[in-house]
């Protein structure tokens, strides 16, 4: 099957791991990196967005969760799997401890050029996706918000939910199209994902 029409384009081979910036890879290869919030289908998006099962599978290897988990692209380039945060099992200091790893990334790493914000269209913008985004708002750094599970709305309520959402990113001072629909199980916006995080990593160094 044309792997356009599954929304799968771009292919990608775990690197390594990292446990932030400080031994993360020095090479100075372009990255666009995927955060949210633990079980919002992080794993699940990558999965459809780089088209390789195992790729996502790797970032849970037991001991691997808390890990930077980087993949090379084919076409060039590299995607980076931040951890996931606000897991419900872990004590909220522990989490925020996490948070503060990756929002520093974010800050400061040259390499990056574009992040992913995965959100559960249910529960968009939760007050950690919010640091997120004031995190890219500091660095100068653009971002994709995906509204992941939209299967599981109505038509009516994707809607609603789109147009609320890019309301909440216009009051801080965001375009609309830096939001779009999304379903990792029915492969919902994946195109433009893909496209996105292709011109994020061919665009030049100082663009950021
Ligand atoms: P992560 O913890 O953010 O990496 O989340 P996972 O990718 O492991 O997904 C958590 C749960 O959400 C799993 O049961 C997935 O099957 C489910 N899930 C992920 N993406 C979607 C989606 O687009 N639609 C639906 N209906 N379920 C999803």
């Amino acid at each position: 099957m044309n792997s356009v029409q599954q929304g799968v384009i771009l292919t990608a081979r775990f690197l390594t791991s990292a446990s932030g910036l400080a031994d993360a890879p020095r090479d100075r290869i372009a990255e666009v990196a995927f955060v949210g919030r633990s079980n919002v289908g992080k794993s699940s998006v990558l999965n459809r967005i780089a088209g390789a099962r195992k790729l996502a599978r790797t970032s849970k290897t037991p001991g691997r969760t808390q890990l930077f988990n980087y993949f090379d692209l084919d076409a060039g380039g590299r995607l980076v799997d931040l951890p996931g945060y606000g897991y419900a099992k872990v004590p909220v200091r522990v989490s925020a401890i996490w948070q503060k790893r990756v929002s520093a990334y974010v800050c400061k790493r040259a390499e990056l050029r574009g992040l992913v914000l995965v959100m559960d269209a249910r529960h968009p913008f939760r007050e950690s996706d919010l640091k997120m985004i004031e995190a890219c708002s500091s660095a100068g750094l653009p971002f994709l918000a995906l509204l992941n599970k939209s299967d599981k709305l109505s038509r009516g309520e994707r809607f609603r939910c789109v147009q609320k959402s890019r309301e909440t990113l216009a009051s801080l001072g965001y375009s609309a199209d830096d939001l779009i629909s999304f379903s990792a199980h029915t492969g919902e916006g994946a195109n433009v994902a893909c496209i996105w995080i292709r011109q994020r990593l061919d665009a030049q160094m100082d663009t950021r």
